[in-house]
């Protein structure tokens, strides 16, 4: 039986979620990744009708490579800013669980403090393999957690590759996590992240290591100069910090405050926003297309056909997309 028809009703749901019912919002999210086509069609009468409540929290994506601590500062972080008053939720982007049954966090406990904490909400990666793109389900759940009155969204990649630029597309403030002594290149220096980043932080700042940590904090300033100005007149900082021994993130919520503070005067935060709006669309909009591709058992026949004929040579890329076209309009 459909998620949506076992538990509540659609506007249960929606008084749940904006009055801040945790339990509520876990099965709205649930619905939003339930693969039934019933559901799918509730979740997006859900969403539209949430739609007016969010769009109001920061939205902060947080990158680096397995190991330099992301799970261990979003920790501190998210404690740092409930201090503050604020309310927490943690999303991730986890391009694995587009691929496994499953994901790598799954059995990791995560985020102790900050998991039992009342102001935070955690919500693991989704756990089955969804057709969509890697970012679809954690925009949707942004969107539910927003609605849910949490102020600040701290998006995590997990792995890397594509995530990173799908938390581009989901954030407006993307951090970036270095290490001092782990290789330019294994650190994605040479891959265009540092491009992507609105703030670069050296963690693990913290004993025998701080001496490291400020000279890499300067190796990195000196290759930021290299790069062209930003198009938001924003001045990439590099801090230097240390999660376990929570160190700095004071410093780095003043950078982001004022991050947002010029975005907004200079209308940066606002086209941004829009843009990626744009972007979410025509992603969603090339998904749609592939999923209907693939439910209909015709035209998946034909694609694999298609696939089949390409990897003999027998058919150039262009003339497999066009016949695959003209056979999903002939429908
Ligand atoms: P992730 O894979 O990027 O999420 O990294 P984790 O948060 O799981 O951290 C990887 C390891 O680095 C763990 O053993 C952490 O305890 C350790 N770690 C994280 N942050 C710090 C830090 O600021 N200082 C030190 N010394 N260790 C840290």
């Amino acid at each position: 039986m459909s998620l949506a028809k076992k538990n509540l009703t659609l506007d249960q749901l929606k008084s749940g979620i904006i009055t801040g019912d945790r339990l509520i919002l876990s099965q709205a999210i649930t619905l939003c990744e339930s693969q039934l086509p019933e559901d799918q069609r509730s979740a997006t009468q859900l969403i539209d009708s949430i739609l007016n409540y969010t769009g109001t929290s920061l939205r902060i994506g947080v990158t680096g490579i397995p190991g330099v601590g992301k799970s261990t500062f979003i920790e501190a972080f998210g404690l740092f800013l409930i201090s503050k008053g604020h309310k927490i939720a943690v999303l991730t982007i986890d391009p694995t669980s587009t691929l496994n049954q499953g994901s790598i966090l799954g059995d990791k406990t995560r985020m102790n403090e900050l998991s039992q904490n009342r102001n935070a909400y955690i919500r693991p990666s989704p756990t089955s393999g969804h057709l969509g793109g890697i970012s679809e389900k954690t925009r949707e759940n942004m969107l539910l957690c927003e609605a849910a009155g949490f102020d600040i969204i701290l998006i995590e990649t997990v792995g890397v590759g594509q995530s990173e630029v799908a938390v581009k597309d989901l954030s407006d403030f993307l951090l970036l996590l270095m290490i001092s002594g782990a290789g330019d290149e294994l650190q994605g220096i040479k891959r265009g992240l540092m491009e992507l980043a609105d703030m670069i932080l050296v963690n693990k700042s913290d004993g025998e290591n701080i001496e490291e940590s400020l000279r890499t904090k300067i190796v990195f300033e000196q290759a930021l100069h290299y790069f062209p100005q930003n198009i938001n007149h924003w001045k990439v900082p590099v801090e230097t910090i240390s999660s376990r021994q929570p160190t700095n993130l004071d410093r780095v919520w003043n950078y982001i405050d004022e991050y947002i503070t010029l975005t907004k005067t200079n209308d940066y935060f606002y086209t941004n926003r829009k843009h990626q709006n744009l972007q979410w669309f025509r992603e969603g909009l090339s998904n749609q297309l592939l999923q209907y591709v693939f439910q209909n058992p015709k035209l998946s026949n034909k694609k694999k056909e298609i696939e089949q004929a390409i990897q003999e040579g027998k058919k150039s890329v262009k003339s497999g997309l066009e016949a695959l076209l003209k056979q999903v309009f002939d429908q």
